[in-house]
């Protein structure tokens, strides 16, 4: 319809989400947005802790469910499944061992994943499992794919403006009359004026990068009852021989500095679980810290109408910004935790199809 043609869709937050979510809204001929990528930190900003999307392993591996998780994270998984031929996408062999009995209990992914198998019961398991199951999956390298969104959405006339912004009013004031917001902010979803959610806070995740070419294969290990102790081995998409070694899961801790003990724990349980990284070859590569923006009740994936200039006792007022009241399109798309990625594809679908209907609702009215 005409009245959407010239829609100004400003996609604040840069990490996974936001590029994703981009991505899907400019994909196909004669796109009905004109979209404004702003952000912060942009995909380039392979070293900032200041967001997620850097440094995650990053592959689909099973973390918890619900109806609405189940569907992205099959999207998601098919969509990178079909980016293998690419090479952006790394094909994985992975085992998952549990510390129960049952594995077929804790399997209720083995319908989104590839060649899914339990692992029989003559198949020697690590120190503190009791079960297991192998089945494929897929990896990326943030390093590599970040910057590859970026020049995928430039190669569509996406523009790119970093800012830190201050209110959600200052990203409504900018896209315009007429205009919408994805909000794709993540832990800054906490602070953003207008928005404030306080159930928005930090898992703190720690890993190790080693050099051990001869590790081809994902492994993972849940101790039972302690799913925040889980050990990961993931060998790195689109840089050969490097693989990620984690980690940690620490809710509510904001400190992106080096634990040295944490280091050591986590070389220590992965060449127990992973008796190949004990060889004198493998070296270590790099130390990293990241912050996984998780939120109490899982993502917002929600829209909402904001009239601008808000009344917020807080906000400062734009300069030359209009005084008429509008109405905005507000989409959020916040607090993916340990799932952005593999579920990246999946929400995005949800964001821009929520972002259609409520525009069209818009002239409606
Ligand atoms: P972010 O990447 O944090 O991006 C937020 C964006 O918003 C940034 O551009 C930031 O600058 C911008 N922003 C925030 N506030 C403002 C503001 N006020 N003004 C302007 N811009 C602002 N996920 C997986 O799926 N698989 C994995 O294997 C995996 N492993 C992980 C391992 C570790 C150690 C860690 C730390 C994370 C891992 N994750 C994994 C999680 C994944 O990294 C995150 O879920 C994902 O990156 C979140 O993406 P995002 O776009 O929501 O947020």
């Amino acid at each position: 319809p005409t009245h959407a043609s010239q829609t100004h869709v400003v996609v604040l937050g840069a990490g996974v989400i936001g590029l994703t979510a981009a991505h899907v809204l400019t994909e196909g001929e004669g796109s009905n947005f004109k979209v404004t990528v702003m952000a912060r930190d942009m995909p380039e900003d392979l070293t900032s802790q200041a967001f997620a999307s850097p440094w995650a392993g990053a592959i689909w591996s099973p973390m918890g469910r619900s109806d609405r998780l189940d569907q992205w994270e099959r999207y998601t998984f098919d969509k990178f499944w079909s980016m293998i031929p690419t090479g952006l996408v790394r094909r994985l062999p992975a085992r998952i061992y549990y510390g129960v009995e049952d594995a077929e209990e804790a399997s209720w992914f083995r319908a989104i994943v590839r060649d899914f198998r339990v692992l029989p019961s003559d198949h020697p398991l690590p120190a503190n499992a009791k079960s297991g199951v192998r089945f494929d999956t897929f990896s990326v390298n943030p390093e590599v794919y970040l910057p590859w969104l970026k020049s995928e959405l430039e190669g569509r006339g996406v523009r790119f403006v970093r800012r830190r912004v201050h209110s959600l009013d200052e990203a409504c004031e900018f896209a315009g009359e007429n205009g919408a917001v994805i909000n794709a902010t993540a832990l800054g979803a906490r602070s953003l004026l207008g928005v404030e959610d306080t159930n928005v806070y930090p898992v703190r995740g720690q890993v190790v990068l080693v050099h051990a070419p001869n590790i081809k294969e994902s492994v993972n290990i849940f101790p039972a009852g302690e799913r925040l102790r889980s050990t990961y081995v993931i060998p790195r998409a689109s840089t050969p021989g490097i693989v990620l070694l984690g980690g940690t899961f620490q809710p509510h801790d904001w400190d992106t500095s080096l634990s040295i003990p944490a280091a050591h724990g986590i070389l220590a349980r992965a060449k127990e679980l992973v008796p190949a990284l004990a060889e004198p070859t493998t070296r270590i590569h790099a130390h990293n810290v990241g912050l996984r923006p998780a939120r109490e009740g899982g993502p917002r994936v929600e829209a909402q109408l904001v009239d601008v200039p808000s009344k917020h006792p807080l906000v400062p007022k734009q300069s030359g910004a209009s005084t008429d009241t509008k109405t905005i399109v507000v989409v959020h798309a916040y607090g993916f935790g340990s799932s952005g990625y593999q579920q990246s594809w999946g929400a995005a679908e949800e964001v821009v199809r929520l972002l259609k209907d409520n525009l069209l609702q818009r002239c409606d009215v």
